[in-house]
């Protein structure tokens, strides 16, 4: 199957060409024809399955006929990062068409984008916070509002946006079109999928499970050690593209720097970063200015970067649907990828969950030549064996 078979205009498919997509993803193929016919969709599918363009291209082709300069299809989105890609893909498919879209999110001056909203546009990809400040001070008109995706919705409740999304919902048409993705349906998914979606037609992506182009694997160790692990696993580490996540901003900050200070190419991504620094980061990680981005989970969502060749979880994460997003930013777009995952004692609880939830083996790794006894001489022998016993599983300790 082709692009072509959508029948998108030429202006549309000639971006498609540009972007050297070939074949429609899983998602994109049965997504396409079902939005253009104007229906309500429920997507269950996480980044990195082509979700962007499975909605940004038959948005484009509706919103060809009609009114121009008024706001016609609303995206909404958890992060900023987030935001700006999705635009940064509206912006390139829809370079012919025409159409004009604008991002819309905190942490910066509105002033650029009043201005923007008064020339006219027919998108808007926002945030909700900003959002609604713009709608409140009657800066932005959604009455004619056709088309309303709610991007990473499952991730949107997490961070408390549930409130935002419905005092938005009071300043669009009842009469819409309305497609709703997520990476995973909790029951507050479901519930908010129920009250926004009309006779919705439910696409489903492997949505539980990580991608299957990723190898996964943990490596015990004590907490006062993952930073000289980290080293000795990077000094062995082919030198593509390297995703590191920590529990906090304060830990991405000092884990970067502490890179630096041993040679790498390391930059830190984290909230307390103003907009711009954050920008230049993700930036300087996407055109390989810097080969380890530092990040903590917020970053997971926004990284569009496709050959990113190591994630490496420097503290675990807390849920298997965070695990599945992190890990997510590699073994895309047709790479393999690899996935570590430092674990300490404490973190056993959450991996025998992980193991349950994201349905693959994490196997075990050692590396070679490296003091697990060091400081504070941890018996690593006495680790391993308490981990294999009270794991259900029986791991393989594989030395790397
Ligand atoms: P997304 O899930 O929308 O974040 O997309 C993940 C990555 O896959 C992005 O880098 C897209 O540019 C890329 N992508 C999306 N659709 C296709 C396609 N049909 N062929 C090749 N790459 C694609």
């Amino acid at each position: 199957m082709s692009f072509t078979s959508f029948h998108l205009a030429k202006s549309i498919l000639s971006q498609v060409e540009v972007l050297k997509y070939t074949h429609p993803t899983p998602i994109q193929r049965r997504a396409i024809p079902i939005v253009l016919q104007g229906k309500d969709v429920m997507g269950l599918a996480q980044t990195g399955t082509g979700k962007t363009a499975a909605f940004v291209l038959p948005i484009l082709q509706q919103l060809l006929q009609g009114p121009r300069n008024t706001i016609r299809a609303l995206i909404i989105a958890p992060t900023r990062e987030l935001v700006e890609q999705t635009n940064a893909f509206i912006t390139i498919f829809g370079k012919q068409t025409g159409l004009r879209s604008l991002a819309v999110y905190g942490g910066i001056n509105s002033y650029n984008q009043i201005k923007t909203l008064r020339k006219g546009v027919e998108i808007v990809v926002a945030c909700p916070g900003r959002m609604i400040d713009h709608l409140q001070h009657h800066v932005i008109d959604l009455k004619h509002l056709e088309i309303l995706v709610l991007d990473e919705a499952d991730r949107m409740f997490d961070m408390g946006f549930l409130p935002d999304i419905k005092k938005i919902l009071h300043f669009i048409p009842a009469k819409r079109q309305t497609l709703l993705f997520s990476a995973t349906m909790p029951e507050s998914i479901q519930k908010l999928a129920y009250s926004v979606l009309r006779d919705p037609c439910l696409i489903e992506i492997e949505y539980t499970t990580p991608l299957k182009s990723i190898t996964h694997f943990l490596f015990p160790v004590e907490q006062h050690l993952k930073t000289s692990l980290l080293l000795k696993i990077l000094e062995n580490t082919a030198s593509g593209p390297i995703l590191i996540f920590t529990r906090t901003k304060h830990r991405a900050k000092n884990l970067g720097e502490n890179l630096k200070r041993n040679g790498f190419s390391a930059i830190a991504l984290q909230g307390n970063l103003s907009q711009n620094k954050r920008k230049a980061a993700l930036n300087g990680f996407r055109d390989g200015s810097f080969q380890i981005l530092v990040a903590t989970d917020i970053a997971a969502r926004g990284i569009d970067v496709s050959n990113i060749t190591h994630v490496i979880n420097y503290d675990i994460p807390d849920t298997p649907d965070a695990y599945t997003h992190r890990t997510g930013r590699t073994g895309r777009a047709g790479n393999k990828g690899e996935a570590f995952t430092f674990v300490t004692q404490d973190d056993l609880k959450i991996v025998h969950t992980l193991e349950r939830h994201v349905g693959v083996e994490l196997k075990c790794r050692t590396v070679n030549n490296f003091n697990y006894n060091a400081e504070r001489k941890p018996d690593t022998n006495r680790y391993s064996r308490g981990y294999q016993t009270q794991s259900r599983r029986k791991k393989r300790v594989k030395a790397s």
